[in-house]
């Protein structure tokens, strides 16, 4: 599937719309979700053009790799739920729920959360 630069989080990489921004670096953008599902509920969204997982494993970079899964624990520790336990999430796809076509990864705290099911 293409890529859709007019998907909400695109726009706010461009700036176009604004966000609660927790963390910003070379590779990624954090920022609290707009509908928070648990007390923590932050965003990590890779800066390149990527619609989810799978595509940003087959085409970004290493560094673009770590980048993300590295700005994941630093975010984690930075909005205070690395103690405790957390959740990381990504949907992918229809069957996975995405909703935004930009590979974005839910990070869920502050409280015990319920089991996974599908
Ligand atoms: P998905 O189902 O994994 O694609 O989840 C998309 C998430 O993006 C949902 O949790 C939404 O609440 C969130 N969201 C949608 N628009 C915005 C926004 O403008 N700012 C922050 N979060 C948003």
């Amino acid at each position: 599937m293409a890529y859709d630069s007019n998907n909400v989080f695109a726009k706010i990489l461009r700036g176009e719309i604004p966000c609660k921004k927790v963390h910003e670096d070379e590779y990624t953008l954090a920022f609290h979700d707009i509908a928070p599902q648990a007390p923590v509920h932050v965003l990590v969204i890779p800066k390149g053009a990527y619609t989810s997982m799978d595509d940003f494993t087959a085409q970004a970079s290493d560094a673009e790799i770590a980048g993300l899964f590295r700005a994941v624990t630093k975010v984690a520790e930075m909005v205070g739920v690395k103690d405790d336990g957390w959740r990381l999430l990504s949907n992918i796809g229809a069957n996975g729920g995405q909703e935004v076509p930009h590979l974005h990864v839910h990070i869920f705290g502050g409280r015990r959360l319920g089991r996974m099911v599908p």
